[in-house]
């Protein structure tokens, strides 16, 4: 079995923004030359995400309220996390949002349903930050 380790970097100038990442994550798989396997992609921060979705920007547009409905950032003094920091909203757009996906690899390609992507989600930006991808197999 081959195993092929890769860190992505992003340092997004806003608090907030969904990246598609697939083609980072497409020259991961051709680096590898693994044909049959599994790809792990994470984010290796507690405030960003890693998820598969749509590439349509009223999706996103519709996730970020939907997620500010959900834990908005301000007030900032609403949270008990946010002493001598402000991000807790960011923590908890992170949870729904999830960590990590996996993607299975046939035939040297990302065997995605229709209309998957894989997409960084950031939910405290303006400081760089890190996406590992794992891809094991033959
Ligand atoms: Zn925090």
């Amino acid at each position: 079995m081959k195993s092929y380790r890769q860190e992505l970097y992003f340092e997004v100038p806003t608090r907030r923004a969904f990246i598609n990442i697939t083609p980072q994550v497409e020259a991961c798989l051709r680096s590898s030359g693994i044909q049959e396997g599994l790809v792990l992609v994470n984010a290796m921060h507690i405030t960003a995400s890693v998820f598969i979705n749509d590439d349509e920007s009223g999706l996103h547009h519709d996730y970020d309220q939907w997620l500010e409905r959900l834990a908005p950032h301000a007030p900032v003094s609403q949270y008990r996390h946010n002493v001598g920091e402000d991000n807790a909203d960011a923590h908890m757009k992170r949870q729904i949002m999830g960590r990590e996906v996996v993607v299975a690899v046939t035939a040297g390609k990302l065997d995605f349903g229709t209309w998957e992507q894989i997409f960084y989600g950031e939910f405290d930006g303006r400081r760089k930050k890190r996406v590992l991808v794992k891809i094991i197999g033959e």
